[in-house]
């Protein structure tokens, strides 16, 4: 361990060390399967915990628990205000447990420390305390209605919200606490029930909140998780006949099966999918403002992060000027494990995900590309690739329309905004753009002009939990976040009543 690297807490070791089973009726249980998956370090490529690998009968226990727990109201037959003291007091035991949940996702996912503490546990706290406050404030609309039958007859009509019912969460290993709890919170503010599954890359986190969510008052079998694979777990789970609802965030392809397999019993889905995203680089943009922020929207948690920048376009008087910037900023990144405060750069997720950026980058030298690369990592058995910029990359090259999802950006010069914004609609994404401007006009031109479910204008990558998020085209359907968030996890009842 360098100086600079973080002690592990003894709380953490002890967790690492335990022989973790599902989360189920507010309890750890043991799988049906004998089965375990490894759980490993990305600074290391060491093992150092491992999961439960769930079976079918696994998961329909877990959502079974959860169809118990939704059907008798334990849950969503408290008061609004019951629900939401309870969400707040989980809300502040997460808080409590900041330090032990970070360093668990740094070592199980690779980011920064840093990150996880103000990111996967500090923002989560914000989405945790918006999302509580949603269960008081759940409302439907009184509606005048014109039935003329029979004469004289007269109606009072509204709406009700009502929760779906057993929701399947399906989280992906970028951010796996803060994904988990998009999917855990809005479903417990809506009086749903929820069975959740983590990536099995990433399955610890989820494990510890789920126990800190029964401390805090969730009844048994409202909150439950299943570990294992996509392909035999979370199959199961999002195809289980007594989900009301899918929340998948992932890749498009793994989101279309699901949306498939919804189809079959028309069970509700929301799709937080791919993307390859666009930032436009205008020739009036302030050079310090596009380093900043294009910086961190590409290279923050290593471009595991579905709304990065990945394709940068600058208007050519900009370009050479810009690119040499991007070129200092990249080589001065220190590169380093996620345990180490110093390190700017950490590990990507997993060896199969570290090769298969690399195989990306291979592509790309094979066919001349101009790559610029900054460090490489400390260590060849930790999945480390270093930061690197593309410039000008040819259609040819799959690192051009293909997400990357790592720390690779392709810079692209254009003669003006009419031909950036030409190659920046020219994707089967639509997750999230940004453009560079000090021109009022042209900042909201090209904001109507972006076809992406967000558009910042001078920043990327910035959320909100107040700010609604998802995507257009091939990125996904529904809309996160948002005073209108629970409508997802809600059905609409109308109410017609003669007197
Ligand atoms: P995957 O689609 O491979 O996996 C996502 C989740 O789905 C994991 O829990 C995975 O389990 C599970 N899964 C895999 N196969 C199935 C299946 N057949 N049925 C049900 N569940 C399944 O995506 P990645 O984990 O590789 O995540 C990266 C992708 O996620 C990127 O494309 C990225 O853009 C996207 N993403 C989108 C976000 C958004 O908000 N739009 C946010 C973050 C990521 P397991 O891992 O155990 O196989």
């Amino acid at each position: 361990m360098s100086e600079a690297e973080v002690p592990v807490l003894n709380q953490v070791q002890q967790f690492l060390t335990r022989k973790h089973g599902l989360y189920i009726d507010g309890c750890q249980v043991a799988s049906e399967s004998e089965q375990r998956l490894t759980v490993y370090d990305p600074a290391s490529g060491q093992a150092i915990s491992s999961c439960a690998d769930a079976s079918t009968e696994d998961v329909d226990k877990a959502v079974m628990s959860a169809w118990r727990a939704f059907v008798d109201r334990r849950w969503a037959g408290k008061l609004p205000a019951e629900r939401e003291r309870i969400l707040l007091r989980f809300a502040d035991l997460v808080e409590q447990h900041t330090e032990e949940l970070a360093q668990l996702e740094t070592l199980e996912q690779g980011k920064s420390i840093g990150i996880s503490r103000a990111f996967e546990v500090g923002c989560t706290l914000n989405w945790m305390r918006y999302t509580a406050g949603l269960t008081t404030k759940i409302s439907g609309r009184t509606l005048d209605v014109s039935i003329p039958l029979p004469p004289g007859a007269r109606y009072q009509a509204w709406t009700r919200k009502e929760p779906v019912g057993v929701v399947a969460g399906i989280v992906p290993w970028n951010f796996p606490l803060m994904i988990g709890m998009w999917k855990v919170m809005p479903a417990l503010a809506a009086g749903c029930t929820i069975v959740i599954k983590p990536s099995e890359t990433t399955p610890l986190t989820m494990l510890r909140v789920a126990e800190l969510a029964s401390e805090a008052g969730v009844p048994d079998g409202v909150f439950n998780v299943v570990t294992g694979s996509g392909a035999v777990c979370g199959a199961a789970l999002s195809s289980h006949p007594q989900v009301a609802k899918v929340s998948f965030t992932g890749s498009t392809q793994t989101g279309k099966q699901i949306a498939r397999s919804a189809a079959d019993r028309l069970t509700r889905v929301t799709l937080e999918l791919g993307g390859k995203n666009p930032a436009i680089v205008l020739k009036d943009a302030d050079p310090a403002w596009v380093i900043e922020g294009l910086m961190a929207g590409s290279f923050l948690n290593q471009g595991q992060v579905c709304a990065a920048s990945s394709r940068i376009y600058i208007e050519a008087p900009l370009f050479d000027n810009l690119v040499g910037d991007f070129e200092q900023a990249v080589k001065s990144l220190s590169v380093g494990p996620g345990m180490s405060t110093q390190a700017q750069i950490n590990p990507v997720v997993s060896r199969a995900h570290c090769d298969k950026i690399g195989h990306f980058l291979e592509d790309a030298r094979a066919q001349l590309a101009e790559l610029i690369s900054g460090n490489s990592g400390p260590n060849h058995d930790g999945y480390y690739v270093p930061p690197t910029l593309v410039i000008n990359p040819q259609a040819s090259l799959r690192l051009t329309h293909e997400e990357v999802f790592g720390p690779v950006v392709n810079l692209v010069r254009v003669a003006d905004g009419e031909e950036a914004l030409r190659l920046a609609n020219d994707t089967e994404y639509g997750l999230t753009a940004s453009v560079w401007t000090k021109d009022i006009s042209q900042a909201l031109e090209f904001g109507d002009r972006l076809a992406a479910g967000t558009v910042w204008v001078n920043s990327h990558t910035l959320i909100d939990a107040n700010l609604p998020f998802g995507g257009m085209k091939q990125s996904g359907t529904g809309r996160d976040f948002g005073p209108d968030w629970l409508d997802g996890w809600c059905e609409t009842k109308a109410v017609c009543v003669r007197y």
